[in-house]
């Protein structure tokens, strides 16, 4: 992990928990157990927790020690006939990030590389940190089709961008055989990914790429993390089952404060 960039553990709570008392629960133990840590720690509760879990957080912090807020997608539109989305603007206050391009969301919900495109530069442009989801299927694995998998969707990604320096941007590479498996990546098959991840953005923005931060998701674990963290371009970790266990989300970010040095 490079020192230069501050740790950044994210939980994606997905469609989890199910009552607005156990998410504010759930928020404020996260928060009591990471305070002051040199990390930035996000958590992403439903849409309809999010007020609920930033007015008790008291979150709004992009700063590593702070806890920070995201929503777990959104639309790229700020307003308009499509029912049941959620704009860039109507987070505003609530939120401090958005996860752009999970795999469910294009899985499920036929989420494209120019849909995310579009969604990243929305989110810069409202300020909000857009976490961009990228990585190969286990058939395009098996195809060895990963380079190729994580160079188009990146690509993509940053595509609307103007430029990375400034843009808060933050990349996680969730190879998706890997999501809520337990079949987690190796420390070094997620570094070469993240390799290759820095070396693209560094072709898109000489003076930006650096600033990114780079995470690993996929079945991490208080125990498989320390190993991530361990990587030189590997910067954090983007978190699903483990995110809902507080004290395995704590003891994440911890692994992650002692790496930040
Ligand atoms: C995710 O869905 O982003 C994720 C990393 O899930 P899990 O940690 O459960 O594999």
């Amino acid at each position: 992990m490079d020192a230069s960039r501050a740790p950044l553990v994210a939980g994606n709570w997905k469609m989890n928990p199910t009552s607005r008392q156990e998410a504010v629960e759930l928020g404020v133990t996260v928060r009591d157990a990471t305070t002051d840590l040199p990390v930035r720690t996000v958590v992403c509760p439903p849409f309809i927790f999010l007020e609920a879990v930033a007015t008790a957080v008291g979150g709004g912090s992009t700063v590593a020690g702070g806890i920070g807020v995201g929503a777990q997608t959104m639309h790229a539109g700020d307003s308009g006939a499509y029912t049941g989305e959620v704009s860039a603007p109507m987070l505003a206050g609530l939120a401090q990030y958005v996860i752009l391009g999970h795999s469910e969301r294009r899985r499920y919900d036929n989420e494209t590389d120019a849909a995310v495109a579009e969604k990243v530069a929305a989110a810069v442009a409202h300020e909000l940190v857009p976490i961009a989801a990228i990585g190969e299927r286990a058939e395009e694995r098996r195809a060895g089709e990963t380079e190729a998998v994580i160079e188009r969707q990146l690509r993509a990604a940053i595509s609307r961008l103007e430029r990375l320096a400034g843009s808060g941007l933050v990349i996680a590479y969730e190879p998706v055989w890997a999501i809520g498996t337990g079949d987690a990546a190796s420390g070094s098959d997620a570094q070469a990914a993240a390799a290759q991840i820095r070396a693209l953005l560094h072709e898109a923005d000489p003076d930006g790429a650096h600033e990114v931060p780079i995470l690993y998701g996929g079945s991490c674990t208080p125990e498989n993390a320390p190993e991530f963290f361990a990587q030189p371009d590997v910067d954090g970790a983007l978190v699903g089952g483990a995110s809902l266990d507080p004290a395995a989300f704590a003891a994440i970010v911890m692994a992650a404060a002692e790496r930040s040095g």
